[in-house]
This record gives C-alpha cells, structure tokens and sequence, in this order.
C-alpha cells in the first residue's frame, strides 16, 4: 500500500518536473526564491490551458444558441461581496501549531498527519490552537490613501459579475429564459494550505456558467447540466474510470446551494474536486436585488408571470481542469529503444499541433523543410527542429510534450515532393505528397 502511494506521488513528481523542464509551468518569482501557491504559464503552458479554456468557450457558447459570454471586472464594489455573503462567510477554520508556527486548515489535518490532533508539519501532538475563523479574500484600495472607504477585494470567483450583470446582458441580447452567462477569469483566494502543484493555489482562473431558469424546471436543468458537464471531459479524451460524481451532504452546502454535485477526478495524489454543478435557486438575484435595491425580477411573456429566476451554476477551475487533462495524458511506455514518456493529450488540448524536421541540417533539404513548415503553420502551433539528435530522439522530444504529429522530410521528398507522417499514440508512418499535407493534416487534427 505504501508502495503504490509512493509511486504515485512520484507520478505527480515526473509530470511537475516535465512541466518545468519542458516550458509548460513555472514557480512564480523563482529567481528571487519564489512565491507560494503561484505559478507562471510558460510557452506551452500558455497554449494547453488556452486550449482547455477554448474548448470549454466553444462547447458553451459558440455551439449553443442559450448561453453567451461576459468579461466582467476583477475588481467590483465592495457591496457586492456583500450581498453574496462572502464578507461575512467566505472563511476557512484556521489553526495554528504553537510548536513550529506552521499554520493549517483544521479540516485539512486529519488528512495530512493521519490524526486531528497531530501538526502535519513537526508531528507534535496536542500544539494546534482552537479554529479561528479566516477570510479568504485578498484585499487592496481603490484610489491614493488607504482607508476603509476605497477598501476592495480581488474577486475569489467569477460568478458575482455574472449576477450583476443579468440584466444588462439578458436585456441587450434580448435573451428569454432559460438562457445562461459564461465567463473565463481570473480568481483570488487567500488559502491557508495551497499545494499540490497548480491543484489549489492562491491566484487562478475559472471558468464559471450560470443558467438562469424559471424556477418550475429546477431539478430538470441540474440534471441536464451535470450530463453536459460530464460529457465534456470524456469528449476531450479524459479515461471515464478516472472520474466520479460526489454529492454534497447536508453540512457540506455551501449556504446559497440547495443542491450540489463535485466532479472528481483521481490525480495521483487521490480523487479530488475539479469541478462543481450547483443548484443556487433565486440566492443571488434575491441577494443583489435586496443589497442594490434595484427590481432583478424576470417577465416571462409565454406565462405572463414575474419571477426572481433561479440559477444553476457549472463552475470549474482552468488550472485544475488543465492539471487533470495533463495527468490523464501523462503515460511512460515500454518500447523498442527503452522508455517513452508520452502525453496521449486529445489532439484539440495540444499545445503544438504538427512539428516539422529534416532528417539531415544540409541544403537543400533544410530549404524544403522551412517550405513544408510554412505549409503548416496555418494548422495551429507548429514547431520546427533542427536540433541534432537522430530522428528517434526528436520524435520523443514531441512525443514529451504531447504533438500528435510529426513530419519529416527525407533525401527521397526532393526527387519525389513527399514526405512521412509519424503519428504519436500509434507511432505509425505513412508517406503523403507535400501538395496535400495541409489537408491531410486539417482532416486528421479535426477526427
Ligand atoms: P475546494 O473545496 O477545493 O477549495 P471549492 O469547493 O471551494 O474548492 P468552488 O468555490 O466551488 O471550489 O470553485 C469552483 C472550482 O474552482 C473548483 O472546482 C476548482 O476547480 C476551482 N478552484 C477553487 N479554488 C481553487 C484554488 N485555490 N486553486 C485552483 N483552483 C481552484
């Protein structure tokens, strides 16, 4: 058992370091020691998680007539925070070790040192402080002097700009219920045990969908959304067997939710939350109505009645979605040559779509290959590697980093104008004409 709890926790070791060797994620500040619970996107990084944000846009807003998008403020009033009750309940039980001074979520101990009453960190039993409570929100100010009139918090979710802006949206889209609103953003939250690599940190981006509905339809649409939601990990590849669906308790709801359900997904370190579908009822719009004393009621013309619409919320996090996309491709296979690590990455998540060599760094094939490249450069990011190295060792360099293709361009694609595709997952090889390479290329990355 300690075994495989070991090897998996080296799992999680092999893809932070690839991450970091292959450009795809960095520690924030790392030349002056770091900063925790932060982390930098680097350049492949930066695509693959595009690519999971554009994945999750496409299938919410542009292949669905019911759903349009928003990009509101991370900065918002401070009444907002308000309302939504987070300047009053956005808090973690906190607890201190007066041994080590480390510091802990009291409902994170259990799980870290096995027992409640024993400090994760130096194992003294008996040292942590009661629970205190503490707010999760990052707070700066708005204007020059810093006083409690120009007090401001860094959004710790992106649903509030949402319900703010229902009516705005709903009014100049000319939108019926039900419709919903889907934003990409950035969040903040103070947590008090970030870790696990890009798991929980303390700046983050979601990807948040509120759906607003009459509130007769409840039960119909949380169930609709949990089936979408589902659907669209499996549809980008994630393997069935590595999700599950964990209801809410009863003292696990947040206090808007009347019902809640967690996606989870098993990363190496064990199952945990990516994602959470929520039924919110008329909460917010309610709330913000109250707070902002402005009508947030809805006119249903069909029944000709008014009503506060409820919400159903699909909300998941970029970064954690993209961690669980990266360990589910992550796999180190046995092959002729010795070990192959390899990112099975679904061809639409792959942060270099087509990557370009020539067997040999001599003209002319060198002039060819820069020709072939320019071919298929409209596909997506492509790279082009003259690098040494054989061919062998340049095709696991792309295998590393999860590029579905690569082509090459041989001695023989001067006499007769073809070159080979090599494919990642089967590594099989297949000879095409360079004139229908782009095409053949768009059809396969498309399947
Ligand atoms: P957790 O219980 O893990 O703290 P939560 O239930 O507070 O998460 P929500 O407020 O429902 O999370 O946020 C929705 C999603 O946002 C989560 O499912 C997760 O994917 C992401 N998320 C929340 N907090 C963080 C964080 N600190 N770092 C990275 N992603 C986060």
């Amino acid at each position: 058992m300690e075994k495989a709890v070991n090897k998996e926790s080296d799992r999680m070791q092999d893809i932070i370091s690839l991450c970091k060797r292959r450009g795809f994620i960095f520690p924030s500040s790392e030349i002056y020691g770091g900063l925790n619970a932060v982390f930098d996107y680097g350049p492949l990084g930066v695509e693959f998680k595009n690519n999971v944000k554009r994945a999750w846009w496409d299938t919410l807003t542009r292949m669905r007539d019911d759903v349009v998008g928003l990009d509101a403020g991370i900065l918002m009033a401070r009444r907002v925070w308000q309302a939504s009750g987070h300047e009053e309940v956005f808090t973690d039980p906190l607890v201190d070790c007066t041994n080590c001074k480390s510091r802990f979520r009291a409902d994170h101990v259990a799980e870290m040192s096995g027992d409640p009453d024993v400090c994760p960190n130096c194992g003294m039993r008996g040292t942590l402080t009661e629970p205190r409570k503490f707010n999760l929100m990052f707070k700066t100010y708005m204007g020059p002097v810093e006083e409690d009139a120009g007090l401001v918090y860094l959004r710790p979710e992106t649903a509030q700009g949402i319900y703010v802006n229902f009516q705005n949206v709903q009014q100049s889209m000319r939108k019926r219920l039900p419709f919903g609103i889907a934003q990409i953003g950035k969040a903040f939250r103070n947590e008090i045990s970030p870790g696990n690599f890009i798991f929980r940190t303390r700046e983050f981006e979601q990807m948040e969908m509120q759906f607003f509905i009459d509130p007769t339809s409840e039960e119909r649409w949380f169930e609709y959304w949990r089936e979408q939601r589902w659907n669209w990990y499996l549809g980008l590849g994630m393997k069935a067997e590595h999700l599950r669906w964990h209801p809410h308790g009863p003292d696990e709801l947040a206090h808007y939710a009347r019902a809640a359900m967690d996606i989870e997904y098993e990363f190496p370190i064990g199952w945990k939350e990516i994602e959470g579908i929520h039924d919110r009822t008329d909460y917010d719009l309610k709330r913000h109505a109250e707070y902002s004393g402005k009508d947030l009621s809805y006119y249903d013309d069909a029944e000709k009645k008014s009503y506060i619409p409820f919400i159903i919320e699909t909300s998941v996090g970029a970064d954690r979605s993209t961690l669980a996309f990266l360990c589910d491709a992550y796999d180190e296979e046995e092959v002729s040559d010795g070990t192959r690590v390899v990112l099975h990455l679904h061809k639409r998540l792959a942060p270099v779509k087509v990557a370009v060599m020539p067997l040999s760094k001599k003209e002319p094939l060198v002039e060819l290959a820069h020709k072939v490249h320019d071919e298929v450069r409209p596909l997506g990011l492509t790279q082009y590697d003259e690098t040494g190295g054989s061919i062998g060792k340049r095709y696991r360099r792309q295998d590393e980093i999860g590029t579905p293709y690569c082509v090459t361009v041989d001695f023989e694609s001067l006499e007769d104008q073809q070159v080979t595709i090599r494919e990642r997952d089967s590594m099989a090889q297949r000879r095409v004409p360079i004139a229908e390479l782009r095409a053949t290329l768009a059809a396969d990355l498309l399947g």
